[in-house]
């Protein structure tokens, strides 16, 4: 038996997941929480000491996978941790600060827990490094955009990447013969368009503020909006980053950021959360418009994460509206308790809308292993 070790390490926590390798079977996971506080794991270093007496036997485990939110425009795949690429993305925080110093931590955690164990880094990034210069380019003075890195990198590409795989094995087609449009909506939240296997479009950019409404972040926003408050309302790049990654998007708008929260709310009468929905679900359909026209049609509409794998009423005020495109949701699959893949348009709809479960631990698990 090989295993494959998964870790997703932030800046306040470590989650990981043990997977047997055959199999796909999860042996063990666990989450530390709260590292730095007092009473809890001093540092990543002595999270990673209680990750590994939980694991007891660690011999089966032949490569350790991590979540790197960041590869920049450097990792376009799955890449084995050396010093160099420790090195890279050190120097890609300054796109991600909260990120990936975090997921580096991880690493060396990682590197010093189980030596002689590869140690592969998986990119959130990396799939989207497919996309045209036209679609990944911001219109702004190029000399500026090319001394700062300043581009659309796009993210949730470990999920994207596997919902692509998994569509394609319930249709039962090759992949590469597909054109998709997949909605990742969880408290972050992205659209991918993807021809072929291929990321064309993504709805996040240089970071992951751009794009959908989220559950504490804006998406999409005149930028315009940022000089605005800084003049009339003094705010500084601090403020401004906290206001639109931690205190807009849906909690911004409702007063909470949680889905559940916020439908329960709607139900009730509370027109700030029926508002603030309605916002969420136009930016969707939006979004659905756009990267249809990209793709010039698509074989299949995919939910996924949190929010697309649970909530039938998002999804059918995402595609209600498209049945002149001769798109249609059947009400009961929709609303059907199942949670495995499943197909929700009717048997007549012209393209195939599914709810396919994300896995981005397993993804990882697979690239880290094809890696060594
Ligand atoms: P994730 O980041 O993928 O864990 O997704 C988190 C989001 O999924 C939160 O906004 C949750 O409220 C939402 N979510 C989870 N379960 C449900 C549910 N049963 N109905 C609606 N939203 C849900």
């Amino acid at each position: 038996m090989t295993q494959v070790f998964v870790v997703n390490s932030g800046s306040s926590s470590i989650k990981y997941q043990l997977i047997d390798s055959r199999t796909e079977n999860v042996l063990l996971s666990g989450i530390i929480d709260r590292i730095g506080e007092p009473g809890h794991a001093a540092d990543h270093d002595d999270a990673m000491r209680i990750v590994l007496a939980a694991l007891g036997d660690t011999r089966e485990i032949t490569v350790v996978g991590h979540r790197v939110v960041h590869g920049g425009s450097r990792f376009t795949r799955a890449t084995v941790v050396t010093p160099e690429v420790e090195k890279v993305i050190d120097r890609l925080s300054a796109l991600a600060p909260l990120h990936n110093p975090a997921n580096l931590a991880g690493i060396r955690a990682a590197s010093a827990a189980f030596p002689g164990v590869p140690q592969v880094a998986v990119f959130d990034t990396a799939f989207h490094q497919t996309l045209s210069a036209e679609a990944y380019t911001y219109a702004i003075e190029a000399d500026v955009a090319k001394a700062h890195g300043i581009r659309r990198y796009g993210f949730h590409g470990t999920s994207h990447k596997f919902v692509s795989d998994r569509t394609a094995a319930q249709l039962s087609r090759p992949l590469s013969d597909l054109k998709l449009v997949i909605f990742h909506l969880g408290n972050g939240a992205s659209v991918c368009a993807v021809d072929g296997g291929r990321s064309v479009e993504i709805s996040m950019g240089l970071t992951p503020l751009e794009g959908l409404v989220m559950g504490t972040r804006s998406g999409d926003i005149d930028p315009a909006v940022l000089f605005h408050l800084a003049r009339v309302a003094g705010m500084d790049s601090a403020a401004l980053d906290d206001l639109l990654n931690r205190r807009s998007g849906l909690l911004g708008m409702t007063g909470t950021g949680d889905m559940r929260d916020a439908r329960t709310a709607a139900a009730a009468g509370d027109e700030a959360a029926r508002a603030g929905l309605n916002v969420y679900v136009h930016r969707l359909r939006h979004y659905l418009g756009a990267y249809l026209a990209h793709l010039g049609g698509a074989h299949a509409i995919v939910f996924t994460a949190g929010v697309g794998e649970n909530s039938p009423e998002t999804r059918e005020e995402t595609i209600r509206g498209f049945e002149w495109l001769g798109i249609e949701i059947d009400r009961a699959r929709n609303e059907a308790p199942e949670r495995g893949v499943r197909v929700i348009s009717t048997d007549a709809s012209s393209v195939t809308v599914l709810v396919v479960p994300t896995n981005e631990e397993l993804e990882i698990a697979r690239q880290s292993l094809a890696c060594v």
